[in-house]
């Protein structure tokens, strides 16, 4: 067997091939032979249109079973899978497609008019997938008998390339290796203790490494059933808990999970774990869950770059606001801007150092090496702070740092104040331009209802809490906070929004 990830999965495939694999709501139902079969007959079709070991395979398509199918045929290939969000525009498509080269790229069939020109522009051949399973790249694939050895590969050979672009700058293509996400779904199978009979509920989108690597590698090592949901529906989710073990999600499936009332302990009685990640869970939210269900949900971290990186533990304590302890095999520490080690309970840049971590920035050799420590530690941008216990805190990002006046303000700290003022449901604190300090800290608050907390409550009440220069100098209410697919708060959207908040003002 070598290394290629898809010879893993196949050696936990059920003896029995007849067993599910995936569960749709609509009823259909696909076991470990069809995704035998169907990555066979997909692999040898790129084959056959020329895709060749290390050759890019693009995705832009609607999650479906015949998605998944797609990433394993692109493992079994020896190609590089390449997903991208159906959401982008086609400029930036056009960006992605010229950078990564793909040999292949599969887009949906109302977009193929749209995206014909870009990809010839690439030399990239197109093919279609449709969300119900229609589309040239199934009906072509058809042709092909179901047989396929898996190319061989090594451990550091690249499987995908998963673009991410932070917060400022150009999006950047984070090349994955076979031993990378082998190593690390390894490792959470291992320690979120999968077991025969677990029923994931997957409701995350599979362009991302949350959906796509965390959670569908897990149910593949355990050679168990998912039920696979296009999007997280409230409804649909409530209805479908029952037959679930495990559930990953983001933090705004739980606060969704939890403003219906049907959502109780009865529906998660089968479940026997709720994981969170992408972004920060609110301590409230994992309070509150716990009340409500009787369960406490896992918080874990990772990136894109890295995979998982810590995980709050399956048995033992799991902390609020903490992502719990570096997985096996990840060593972690936290770095001032120097580089210069910190001790617990000190507050800087966390680095990390794996089996995980990836294998560089896509043609960036240069934006590769200034991520990376002499000794291999790669500078991840989160500020954190590991406690004397071992818990990991994620503070928040580098960029997102404020320096007002010459002093550090760490967003988060302000959130948790402004966040427990009576009537705030969520805040988003930001700098933004002013002349006097530089930059100036601003709040974001989402309110339970209209017009209370005022602007000067939230001020008044952050006073009383905090240091001057950390007190927020203005707060904007909004319906909403703006969030990514993944739930994470778009704080560059903010600050743009009220950028010319204080100019002029000195
Ligand atoms: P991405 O590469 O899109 O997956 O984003 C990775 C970033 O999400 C990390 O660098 C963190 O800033 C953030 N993140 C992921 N999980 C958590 C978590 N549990 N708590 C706080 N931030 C998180």
């Amino acid at each position: 067997m070598s290394d290629n990830l898809f010879e893993l999965f196949r050696s936990r495939f059920p003896a029995d091939i007849s067993r599910p694999f995936i569960e749709t709501p609509d009823g259909r139902t696909i076991s470990y032979g069809d995704l035998e079969a169907a990555t066979g007959r997909m692999a040898r079709l790129l084959a056959a249109r020329g895709v060749a070991a290390g050759d890019r395979v693009a995705a832009i398509v609607e999650k479906s079973p015949e998605a998944v199918f797609l990433y394993l045929a692109t493992l079994r290939a020896g190609a590089v899978y390449l997903p991208l969000n159906t959401a982008y525009t086609a400029a930036e498509v056009a960006y992605f497609l010229g950078d990564a080269e793909p040999k292949v790229t599969v887009c949906r069939p109302e977009a193929e008019a749209a995206l014909a020109p870009l990809a010839a522009e690439a030399g990239s051949q197109l093919l279609t997938l449709g969300q119900a399973g229609e589309g040239s790249l199934i009906e072509a694939s058809r042709g092909f008998a179901p047989d396929f050895a898996p190319v061989p590969a090594t451990s550091g050979d690249l499987a995908a390339l998963l673009y991410t672009s932070g917060t400022t700058g150009r999006a950047k293509g984070a090349m994955m290796s076979h031993g990378n996400l082998a190593s690390n779904a390894i490792a959470l199978h291992r320690i979120w203790g999968f077991e025969a009979g677990d029923v994931l509920l997957h409701a995350l989108p599979i362009f991302h490494t949350h959906g796509l690597f965390v959670a569908i590698n897990c149910v593949l090592l355990n050679g168990t059933e998912m039920l696979f949901l296009p999007r997280f529906d409230t409804e649909q989710v409530i209805r479908l808990l029952p037959r679930a073990t495990v559930m990953m999600g983001v933090p705004t499936f739980y606060t969704r999970l939890l403003a219906r009332p049907d959502f109780d302990a009865g529906a998660c009685r089968n479940m026997r774990l709720f994981v969170s990640g992408s972004a920060p869970l609110l301590e409230e939210t994992f309070e509150d869950f716990r009340e409500r269900t009787g369960h406490t949900i896992l918080e874990r971290y990772g990136m894109t770059e890295t995979g998982m990186n810590t995980s709050n533990p399956l048995d033992g304590e799991r902390r609020a606001g903490t992502v719990g302890f570096p997985l096996p095999d990840v060593e972690v520490r936290v770095a001032g801007e120097d580089g210069a080690v910190l001790g617990p309970g000190e507050t800087g840049v966390l680095e990390l150092r794996g089996p995980n971590v990836f294998q560089g920035y896509w043609r960036q050799p240069e934006k590769t090496a200034e991520e990376f420590r002499p000794d291999g530690f790669f500078v991840t941008g989160d500020i954190s702070r590991i406690d004397g216990d071992g818990y990991v805190h994620i503070v928040g990002r580098a960029k997102d740092l404020i320096i007002s006046g010459g002093f550090n303000v760490y967003p988060k700290e302000v959130e948790l104040v402004v966040d427990a003022v009576e009537g705030v449901v969520e805040s988003a604190v930001i700098g933004l331009a002013h002349p006097d300090f530089g930059e100036a800290v601003a709040a974001v608050v989402k309110r339970a209802s209209d017009g209370t907390p005022d602007e000067a409550a939230v001020i008044q009440a952050a006073k009383a809490e905090l240091a001057n220069y950390k007190v927020p100098k203005r707060v904007f209410f909004v319906d909403e906070l703006p969030r990514n697919a993944m739930g994470k708060v778009q704080k560059n959207a903010l600050r743009e929004r009220y950028a010319a908040t204080f100019s002029g003002t000195a």
